[in-house]
């Protein structure tokens, strides 16, 4: 379970203070599917990344699991992170010069995990993400939707709790976007904690709950 307690994020520019989030609090419990709408600048990425521990409140509290994660340390938020957060982006993010495969394995590279395990674990993920005959392509080899599959993957091989996607359809034409919702949802279906932020009311209507920032604060919250 997430749960966050009267979180502020605040960034100081040109002298001026903006609350990017101001005192949001939010429990979101585990297999929601929610997604996450509002204006540009409203505080929707800032919001994700504080969920995904890439960036830390100011005030306010993050309970994760029942474990406070505020105030840890860099190398303990990354460690947290790496066993229940999974994170994908807009512009996938991958690595240009490894291959689908790799792209995929590195979490487990980076925790140690043999190259025989390695495969064992990648393998059936290329197979289901329709990626097999693509696993020794490089990224800029791959269509947009290809990408963000196997950025997926990679989000998802360590079994994260939740998976956070930030705008994961906004480079992507109507027939992928389609195909990443579904994979998405299908990963949800099977417990995974799903939150998506998105500009495309279609696709935000499709989540159980769907959350609407305004001005770094919750404008609504409505189940369905
Ligand atoms: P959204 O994702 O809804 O478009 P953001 O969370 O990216 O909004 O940004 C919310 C507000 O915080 C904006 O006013 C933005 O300019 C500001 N902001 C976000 N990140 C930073 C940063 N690293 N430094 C300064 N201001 C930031
Ligand atoms: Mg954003």
């Amino acid at each position: 379970m997430i749960e966050l307690r009267e979180v502020s994020r605040i960034f100081h520019v040109g002298g001026q203070e903006v609350r990017a989030m101001d005192r949001i609090s939010l429990i979101i419990r585990p297999g929601e599917y929610v997604s996450i709408m509002g204006p540009s600048g409203s505080g929707k990425s800032t919001l994700l990344n504080i969920l995904g521990l890439l960036d830390t409140p100011d005030q306010g509290h993050y309970l994760l699991e029942g474990q406070d994660v505020t105030s840890l340390s860099d190398g303990q938020l990354a460690e947290v992170r790496s066993r229940k957060i999974g994170f994908i982006f807009q512009f996938f993010h991958l690595i240009p010069r490894l291959s689908a495969q790799q792209n995929i394995e590195l979490p487990l590279l980076l925790a140690g995990v043999a190259r025989k395990q390695r495969t064992e674990r990648s393998l059936p993920l290329l197979e289901a993400f329709g990626l097999a005959d693509r696993r020794h392509h490089r990224p800029d080899e791959l269509s947009g939707g290809q990408r963000q599959r196997v950025a997926i993957a990679r989000a998802v091989i360590n079994k994260p709790a939740v998976l956070l996607a930030d705008e994961p359809t906004g480079n992507l034409d109507r027939h992928s976007s389609g195909e990443i919702i579904d994979l998405l949802e299908e990963l949800n279906r099977g417990g995974l904690t799903l939150v998506i932020v998105t500009h495309d009311p279609d696709i935000g209507e499709r989540a159980h709950r769907r959350i609407r920032v305004v001005d770094g604060t919750i404008a609504s919250d409505s189940f369905r």
